[in-house]
C-alpha cells in the first residue's frame, strides 16, 4: 500500500455521514466524545440530503401520536418548523433537504465534532477481532484514522466487510429494487391539482399539498397506460410512480421514481455507473412526458437529480441478533429495546417471502435491539442504518429514515457508556439504552 500522508486519533469514528451516521456522530459529540464523521460527499444526511429522500417516514404506531422519535429527531424537527411550521404530511415530516442539509451541519458544530467531507473509506486494519484504523482515499493521500470504536454507517456495510465480517445481501441473490430520485420546478399547483380532482384523485390536494402515485388517479393511470402505448415511456418507467410537494417549495414536486429494474450487484461501480446512466434517461423521459401532456406542467422543469442512486438495500451485517420477519410481524419485545416501530414490510420488486408467520394484532409495534446493532465478528464495531442486523424481509420495514437515526443516535450512547465507563461495547447494558431510547408504551 502506498505511503500513509495524515493520521488522526479518535474515541469515535463514524464511517458515512449519513442518516444513522449524522445522528450517531452529533450525539457522540454531545456525549464529550471526540468524533471524527467520514463522508465520500460533500454534505451530512446521505440518503435524505444528497439522495433526496424526503419525508421522515411516520413510526405508523396507532395512539403514539404523530410527533417524531427518537429524541435527535425530535429536536431536527423543532429547527426544521421554526422555518417551515407545515412540514408535517400525512405520511410524516417532510423537509427540504439543502435546508437539511445547513441544519446538520450547524448540530456537528455546536457537538463540536469533525467532519471529514470528500474522504472515502478504503481499507480497514484489523488484528484479534478487532479494528485497530481505517484507511481512507483523501486528496492528500492516503488518510488513517485510529479509533477506540467504529461505526459502520455506509448503508452498504463497507466497513463490514473490509474488516472482514461476515456480510449478507439481498434475497436469492435479488436486491431490493433501486431509484435515481428527482424533483421538477415551475409546476402550476392549481392547474395540476384541477386535473388530479377532475380526474378522480382519491386524495385532496391543494396547491401547496399534492400528491400523485401510479393508482390514486385514474386520469393519470390511463396516461400512464397511453405514454407506454406511444412509446413516449416504457414499461419499466411507470412501474412505480409516486410524487409529493415539500414545505417551501412552491410549485415543485419531489419524485420517488423512477424504479430501476434488475441489473445485477449494486456495489459493482461498472453496475452502479449503468444505473445512474440509465436512470437519468428515464428521468427526462418522464419529465418531458408530463411538460408535454400534463396541465400544469407547461411551464415545468427538472430542478435537481439524486447524486447517489436510491438503495433500499445492499448488505447487511452479521450481527449479535439478526432481527427476522417473524420478530417484526409477532412484534416482539426486547429488553435492549432502541426503537419502537410500525412501519410495514415493504419490499420494491420482490414478492413477500414470510410464508405463514401470524401477525401479532394484540401487539402495537415491533422493537429493534441493540444487539442487532452490533457486529457478531469484530469487537469495537457498531453498524446502524439500512445496513444493521436484519434478515432481508426485516429490513424492507425497519430500513426507514426514523429507525436509521434512532440506530446512530442509540450507537452513540452505547459509545458513551462503553468508552466513558471502561467497558466492552458488546457489556454495555442495552436496558440502559432503551430508557433513553424509548419513551411510550
Ligand atoms: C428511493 C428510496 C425512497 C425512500 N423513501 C423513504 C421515505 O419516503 N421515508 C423514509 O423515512 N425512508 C425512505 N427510504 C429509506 C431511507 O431513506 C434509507 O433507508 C435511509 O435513509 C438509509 O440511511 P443510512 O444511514 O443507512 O444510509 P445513507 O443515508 O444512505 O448514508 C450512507 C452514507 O455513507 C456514505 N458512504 C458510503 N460509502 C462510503 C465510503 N466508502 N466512505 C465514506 N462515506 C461513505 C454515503 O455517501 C452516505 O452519506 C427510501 C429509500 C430509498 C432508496
Amino acid at each position: 500500500m502506498a505511503d500513509i500522508a495524515c493520521r488522526y486519533n479518535y474515541d469515535v469514528a463514524v464511517i458515512g455521514g449519513g442518516t444513522a451516521g449524522t445522528a450517531c456522530a452529533v450525539v457522540c459529540g454531545e456525549n464529550g466524545l471526540k468524533t471524527v464523521v467520514v463522508e465520500k460527499g460533500t454534505c451530512l444526511g446521505g440518503s435524505q440530503s444528497s439522495g433526496l429522500v424526503c419525508p421522515f417516514m411516520s413510526h405508523h404506531i396507532v395512539g403514539a401520536g404523530d410527533e417524531p422519535f427518537p429524541p435527535i429527531l425530535k429536536r431536527l424537527v423543532g429547527r426544521l418548523r421554526e422555518k417551515f411550521p407545515n412540514c408535517s404530511t400525512n405520511g410524516g415530516i417532510s423537509f427540504d433537504p439543502n435546508y437539511l442539509k445547513l441544519l446538520y451541519e450547524e448540530m456537528a458544530e455546536s457537538a463540536g465534532i469533525d467532519i471529514m467531507y470528500e474522504s472515502a473509506l478504503a481499507y480497514a486494519n484489523t488484528s484479534d477481532g478487532k479494528i485497530d484504523s481505517v484507511v481512507l482515499a483523501t486528496k492528500k493521500g492516503l488518510t488513517e484514522i485510529k479509533a477506540k470504536l467504529f461505526v459502520d454507517c455506509t448503508g452498504d456495510a463497507l466497513l463490514a466487510d473490509f474488516a472482514g465480517a461476515t456480510v449478507f445481501s439481498g434475497e436469492d441473490g435479488v436486491n431490493q429494487r433501486t431509484s435515481l430520485r428527482f424533483e421538477m420546478s415551475g409546476i402550476d399547483g392549481d392547474a395540476f391539482g384541477r386535473y388530479l380532482k377532475e380526474g378522480g384523485q382519491s386524495y385532496s390536494n391543494t396547491k401547496d399539498n399534492l400528491y400523485i402515485d401510479h393508482g390514486t388517479c385514474p386520469a393519470f393511470k390511463q396516461f400512464l397506460n397511453d405514454m407506454v402505448a406511444s412509446g413516449e415511456l416504457t414499461k419499466q418507467d411507470i412501474s412505480y410512480i409516486q410524487a409529493f410537494s415539500m414545505p417551501g417549495k412552491v410549485g415543485a414536486l419531489a419524485f420517488n421514481c423512477p424504479e430501476l429494474g434488475e441489473y445485477g450487484d449494486l456495489l459493482d461501480p461498472m453496475v452502479a455507473s449503468k444505473m445512474y446512466v440509465d436512470g437519468r434517461k428515464a428521468v427526462y423521459r418522464l419529465a418531458n412526458a408530463f411538460i408535454k401532456h400534463l396541465p400544469g406542467f407547461e411551464g415545468a422543469y427538472v430542478s435537481a437529480i439524486s447524486s447517489m442512486l436510491g438503495i433500499r438495500e445492499s448488505r447487511r451485517v452479521d450481527a449479535v441478533h439478526n432481527l427476522t420477519a417473524e420478530d417484526i410481524i409477532s412484534r416482539r419485545k426486547f429488553d435492549d429495546a432502541i426503537v419502537r416501530s410500525n412501519y410495514p414490510i415493504d419490499i420494491h420488486g420482490k414478492e413477500l417471502s414470510c410464508g405463514k408467520i401470524k401477525l401479532n394484532g394484540d401487539e402495537r409495534f415491533y422493537e429493534i435491539p441493540f444487539r442487532s446493532l452490533l457486529s457478531k465478528d469484530i469487537e469495537n464495531l457498531m453498524v446502524a442504518g439500512r445496513c444493521a442486523g436484519f434478515d432481508f424481509t426485516a429490513q424492507s420495514a425497519v430500513r426507514i429514515q426514523t429507525s436509521c437515526m434512532a440506530m446512530g443516535e442509540a450507537c452513540a450512547h452505547a459509545a458513551a457508556m462503553s468508552i466513558k465507563e471502561n467497558t466492552p461495547i458488546r457489556d454495555v447494558d442495552g436496558s440502559r439504552l432503551k430508557d433513553i431510547m424509548v419513551e411510550f408504551e
